[in-house]
């Protein structure tokens, strides 16, 4: 199939793209890499009147350390995140997420703020966005709005972004040195959409976990920071506390049935992952010995 018939225009600058949106609303889309908006529209699931190009936008692009912020624009592209020494040294969590974004061909031209904006429930960024603790920085013609990324998700392929509004860029806190991070998914294949993933980032202190953030995804709606991450921080680590953690997380998850997998096979898989997280944050094997309890 093709897409409908559709104006295009080639945003010359932010205020220009801004411009465009303010003036045909809900009837326009934003245009940066591609991977999602053209096989949408060829699909027809969706049918924009005009399609807003921001892909010359190079002051969107790019990826900037100022004080302990890490500051990545929109149009800053997936096999960018992969290459950057900054995203290793500051955000480690994102360089091993973004090999399981799709292939390299998608990767070469989808784009950070484009899969933030597209907001699917099993995208690897917008989990990664909610462990590390990001901040998203979105841009209307009456100016900027900065939004928690815990805030920024509503729901399938829905944000807290207006249709007049661009995303402009996300800002991270560098990790701190006593950090470390956990990301798996499963996956019917190595660059399929994940049937249950987890990005995590803590801090390790002592023998235990000092903080810890758990973002599940694919498990219903939208990304998920778990709640049952607090059982894990601040106490002695044993079989006991994981498993109490486990049966926590598992009353608190909602999954969806596809035909991917059931529900409560994602609640089995997302118990078998904290399990293997804790083990990996503190290098405890003995803790995943006994499974997902
Ligand atoms: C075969 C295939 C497999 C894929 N597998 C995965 C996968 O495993 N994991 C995964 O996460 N993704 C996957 N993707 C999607 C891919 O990662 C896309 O690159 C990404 O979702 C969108 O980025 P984009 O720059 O191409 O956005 P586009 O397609 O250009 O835009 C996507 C949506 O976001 C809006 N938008 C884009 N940029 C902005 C902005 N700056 N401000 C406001 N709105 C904006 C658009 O209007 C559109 O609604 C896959 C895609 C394909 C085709």
């Amino acid at each position: 199939m093709k897409a409908s018939a559709f104006s295009y225009a080639r945003a010359t600058s932010v205020s220009n793209a801004l411009e465009l949106l303010q003036a045909h609303g809900d009837r326009a889309k934003v245009l940066s890499g591609g991977q999602s908006l053209m096989p949408a529209m060829n699909l027809r699931l969706i049918s924009p009147e005009l399609i807003v190009d921001i892909g010359e936008l190079t002051e969107l692009r790019g990826i900037a350390v100022s004080g302990n912020i890490l500051r990545i624009g929109a149009l800053t592209r997936h096999v960018d995140l992969a290459r950057s020494d900054e995203i290793v040294a500051h955000a480690p969590l994102l360089s091993e997420a973004i090999g399981h974004v799709a292939h390299p061909a998608i990767r070469n031209r989808g784009t950070l703020g484009g899969s933030l904006a597209h907001a699917d429930p099993a995208s690897e960024l917008p989990a990664c966005m909610l462990a590390l603790n990001a901040t998203i920085v979105v841009r209307g013609q009456t100016g900027e709005r900065r939004i928690a990324a815990q805030d920024f998700f509503t729901g399938i392929y829905e944000t807290a972004l207006s249709p007049e509004e661009l995303l402009v860029a996300v800002e991270l806190p560098a990790v701190p040195k006593n950090s470390a991070h956990f990301f798996h998914e499963f996956a019917r294949r190595h660059g399929d959409y994940a049937i249950l993933g987890l990005a995590a980032q803590a801090i390790v202190g002592g023998d235990g976990l000092a903080d810890l953030r758990l973002a599940f995804f694919a498990v219903g709606d939208r990304a998920v920071l778990a709640k049952a991450a607090s059982r894990l921080v601040g106490v002695a680590m044993t079989p006991a506390v994981v498993a109490g953690a486990c049966t926590a997380l598992s009353e608190e998850l909602d999954p969806h049935d596809d035909q991917q997998a059931s529900a409560s096979m994602r609640r089995h898989l997302a118990k078998v992952l904290l399990v293997r997280c804790v083990a990996t944050l503190l290098g405890r094997p003995d803790l995943a010995a006994g499974g997902s309890a």
